[in-house]
């Protein structure tokens, strides 16, 4: 690039960076050059066609009043891709091969620290719904541990928690190296790890694991709440990591005080730090992901069926690629390009499709899990209190959940007849009617199982 038109662009992305925040600025105008500039035309390079239309769309009015501040001679803009960057980002000519699912196996992930490599802050698409809990994470990767501590993300199912935190941790991988040590864990994983601690009394391992880091992100702690070991034991590594400046960094499926069954404690200390919500993506930002994971699988798609899957996809950044990905794999399977009739179907099956089939094992699992109890205990015909107690609660989540015939149940949980399945389930039925703790319990449960 001429050397003064290199200039000149610096000088209009610092006017333009006035105007609008720093992540729609860094998602958006980072790669942007200025490769020409006469006859009243200034022509704008982006890296992608997508960011073409997106930036066209979105900021030229902006970019116009920003070039003219500086050079009243220009009077229109003209975009372009930047054919050298367009490569970096399309290798491949033939189309990946889609698959319903994603092709996370493609990517290992670190053992060390749980990192997915997948996960990148440049593939996070960052829109008003996410803008807060996106500039909260680049602050946090600037300044680790001394700007938002505890950084406390909070959000729906599939509106991208997992993908920040991820991306987060990654980020601080490359740019440190090795020097800054980050780990990531689900509180299921941290759960799972702290039971086994006290049952192999091996405490010191886990505060090993744990306490040993510069960043510790733990996802989805809404799991933690109600389980009063576990609970105990983070609370005891977030203040040895809080008092040595270490970051934390949390995600929810909801703010702090509306995780029922969480330690008064832990709840204050999160709402001590920074606390970001992620809310639904509104129908500019839907497009932008699906043109964007389009990009990515090098495939193409007509305006129209973006605009479908778009307007009709609205609460679920994970609904949104996977009904793409299935319109995508039938115009693979089918040869040849979908039409808006396919996508429709498409979309309509994935609305009635019946909450995932769920098993009994699952439901056992979640509920020994939950309760920290070993499964065989739980199936067994132990009859302490600390199992029966338990064994009463899957039977009753089985019945809710599954249906399943009381000699069923019976049988399968402890080898009991018809009678105590009967039992089981009444008696929780009615304790839910008068302790509310007990049935955001269970709320908190059957969550879990619909998410495992
Ligand atoms: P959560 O953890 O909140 O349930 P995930 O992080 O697992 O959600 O996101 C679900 C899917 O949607 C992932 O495949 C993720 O990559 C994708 N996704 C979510 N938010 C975004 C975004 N802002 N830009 C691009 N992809 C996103
Ligand atoms: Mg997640």
């Amino acid at each position: 690039m001429n050397i003064n038109l290199e200039d000149f662009w610096k000088n209009v992305l610092g006017e333009v960076e006035l105007e609008i925040s720093r992540p729609n600025f860094v998602t958006w105008l980072k790669g942007s050059r200025l490769v020409d500039k006469k006859d009243g035309v200034a022509l704008v390079s982006l890296p992608s066609n997508f960011a073409r239309e997106w930036v066209e769309n979105k900021y030229n009015k902006l970019i116009l009043r920003s070039l003219r501040a500086l050079d009243q001679s220009l009077k229109r803009v003209e975009y372009t891709i930047d054919a050298s960057q367009h490569n970096k980002i399309l290798p491949q000519k033939t189309p990946v091969l889609i698959t319903n699912q994603l092709a996370f196996q493609e990517f290992r992930v670190d053992p060390e620290t749980n990192l997915n490599p997948r996960y990148t802050l440049s593939s996070f698409i960052v829109g008003s719904s996410n803008e807060l809990a996106y500039a909260a994470t680049t602050a946090v990767i600037n300044e680790i541990g001394t700007k938002y501590n505890p950084l406390f993300i909070y959000g729906g199912v599939g509106l991208g928690k997992t993908h920040l935190l991820q991306a987060m941790g990654n980020e601080i991988k490359n740019l440190h190296k090795n020097k800054i040590r980050a780990r990531y864990v689900t509180s299921d994983r941290y759960v799972n790890d702290v039971v086994w601690a006290i049952r192999n009394k091996r405490m010191d391992d886990i505060r090993e694991k744990y306490r040993n880091v510069d960043i510790l992100i733990i996802d989805d702690i809404q799991f933690v709440g109600g389980k009063e070991r576990t609970e105990e034991e983070f609370f005891h590594t977030f203040n040895a990591l809080y008092e040595m400046n270490k970051q934390i960094v949390i995600s929810s499926d909801r703010a702090p005080r509306a995780i029922p069954t969480l330690e008064e404690r832990l709840r204050s200390r999160f709402e001590g730090g920074m606390i970001a919500d992620i809310g639904f993506p509104d129908y500019e930002m839907r497009v932008a992901i699906l043109k964007t994971k389009l990009q990515e699988k090098n495939q193409e798609l007509p305006d129209d069926i973006i605009d479908l899957v778009a307007s009709r996809i609205q609460r679920n950044i994970r609904e949104l690629e996977g009904v793409l990905n299935r319109i995508l794999f039938h115009q693979q399977k089918k040869n040849e390009p979908a039409s808006i009739k396919t996508a429709e179907g498409i979309i309509q099956e994935n609305a009635t499709q019946p909450v995932k089939q769920i098993s009994f094992q699952q439901i056992t699992q979640a509920v020994s899990s939950f309760f920290e109890i070993p499964e065989k205990d739980l199936l067994g015909r132990s009859r302490k209190k600390e199992i029966v107690f338990p064994r009463q609660i899957a039977m009753y989540i089985i019945r809710e959940e599954l249906s399943a015939s009381y000699p069923e149940i019976g049988s399968r949980l402890g080898k009991r007849d018809h009678t105590t399945a009967i039992y089981a389930y009444e008696k929780i039925s009615k304790e839910i009617q008068k302790n509310p703790a007990l049935a955001s319990k269970i709320n908190l449960l059957k969550e879990k199982i619909h998410n495992s």
